[in-house]
């Protein structure tokens, strides 16, 4: 039988409660489609301060470079709001990324029909969406150097620098090119190449892996157009390839369009090692421990597991049903819940998914 070693990371504030979610579904459907999953859970974040003082132990990161992929809830407690950032909940993910290489952020933004008022813009502009953006996470203006602040008599001043190299940008754009082409073969670059020499050889190096790829239509746009289209005709998106700064602007706005954060997995990815698969929320420190968390994307992160982490496409296809199913029969946790929607809280929630889930 097929096993797979899972590394579990509830954190902080609703991340227990929509991790037990997606655990149960994961163990079900495991058994349904012949495989088995080993769970191992580790702490991160500000659970991980309480019980060591540090918000990424070595054993936590040793177990998840073991694994054969991570699951992943949120961290963040106001409580260690006041700490220095080294020693900050946010920092235990930043060095987990790190210590894992996870290069490759891939975001799926798709709308769902049954939420589609839950968005901010018209039916008609958004009811087709159905784009990936894929993200550079390991290096660009969050990690170049030289980075600080200078002062001087008369003033002071602060720098980061954007750095890529053609290596860092063709192993992205592989990434991108490559679920481009298990799509709808068009991939959209965004840089700012019209000011920046980063963006510059961002474009060349891209030009260069798309040889590789003549099947794929590639086009180009400057990131402040690609914001505007984003919100235009975002349905003219199938893949987004950007760097770490554009990207992380442009993946919140995509999300957005769907209206609804409690609804969006995402991936971390590296070249050769376990992939990190986790809801783009956070802790949602106003709503822990009251039952309202929304387990939803949190179980479409599990579902992404499955289907890029551990191959398990039917298994990842059927949790991504289940979802689909009890969000049509009017199930809904209060952030997207609408006057038709029979409101339930994050554990009513998990009993229905397991329901629909054994009638599979
Ligand atoms: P957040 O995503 O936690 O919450 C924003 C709003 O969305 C809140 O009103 C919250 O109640 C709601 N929300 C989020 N997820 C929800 C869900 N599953 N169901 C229902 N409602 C949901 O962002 P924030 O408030 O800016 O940050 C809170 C903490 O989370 C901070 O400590 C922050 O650093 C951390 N954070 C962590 C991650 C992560 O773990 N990847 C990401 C973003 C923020």
């Amino acid at each position: 039988m097929r096993t797979h070693q899972i590394v579990l990371l509830p954190g902080d504030g609703i991340g227990p409660e929509i991790i037990s979610v997606a655990k149960e579904l994961l163990e079900i459907v495991s058994v349904k489609f012949n495989f088995e999953l080993k769970f191992v859970e580790k702490k991160i974040g500000g659970s991980a301060i309480d019980a060591t003082g540090n918000p990424l132990p070595e054993d936590t990161l040793q177990t998840c470079r073991e694994s054969d992929a991570i699951l992943f809830a949120a961290i963040g407690d106001p409580r260690f709001d006041i700490l220095p950032r080294e020693k900050r909940p946010e920092t235990g993910l930043l060095s987990l990324r790190e210590g894992l290489k996870l290069f490759a952020n891939i975001r799926p933004v798709k709308i769902i029909p049954s939420l589609i008022e839950s968005s901010t813009l018209k039916r008609e502009v958004i009811e087709k969406v159905d784009l990936i953006v894929v993200r550079e996470l390991t290096g660009g203006i969050y990690f170049g150097k030289p980075k600080g602040r200078v002062k001087t008599e008369i003033e002071e001043r602060a720098f980061n620098t954007m750095t890529y190299s053609n290596k860092e940008i063709e192993q992205i754009a592989r990434v991108a090119f490559e679920l481009s082409n298990k799509r709808r073969n068009k991939l959209c670059s965004v840089d700012k190449a019209n000011v920046l020499d980063v963006s510059q050889l961002w474009r060349e190096s891209v030009d260069k892996v798309s040889k590789d790829y003549p099947n794929i239509e590639v086009n180009h746009l400057y990131v402040d157009n690609a914001a505007m289209q984003l919100i235009k005709d975002p349905s003219q998106f199938d893949v987004i390839l950007t760097g770490n700064l554009f990207g992380d602007i442009l993946s919140d706005e995509a999300a957005m369009i769907t209206g609804s954060i409690g609804m969006l997995p995402s991936a971390s990815l590296s070249k050769n090692g376990p992939g990190l698969f986790e809801p783009v929320h956070g802790s949602a420190p106003d709503i822990a421990g009251l039952d309202k968390a929304n387990p939803l994307a949190m179980v479409l992160s599990a579902a992404m597991m499955l289907k890029i982490g551990l191959k398990e496409v039917k298994a990842a296809e059927a949790l991504e049903k289940v979802v689909d199913s009890v969000l049509g029969k009017g199930f809904s946790t209060s952030d997207i819940a609408s006057k038709e929607s029979i409101e339930v809280g994050c554990k009513a929630m998990g009993k229905e998914l397991v329901k629909e889930l054994n009638a599979i």
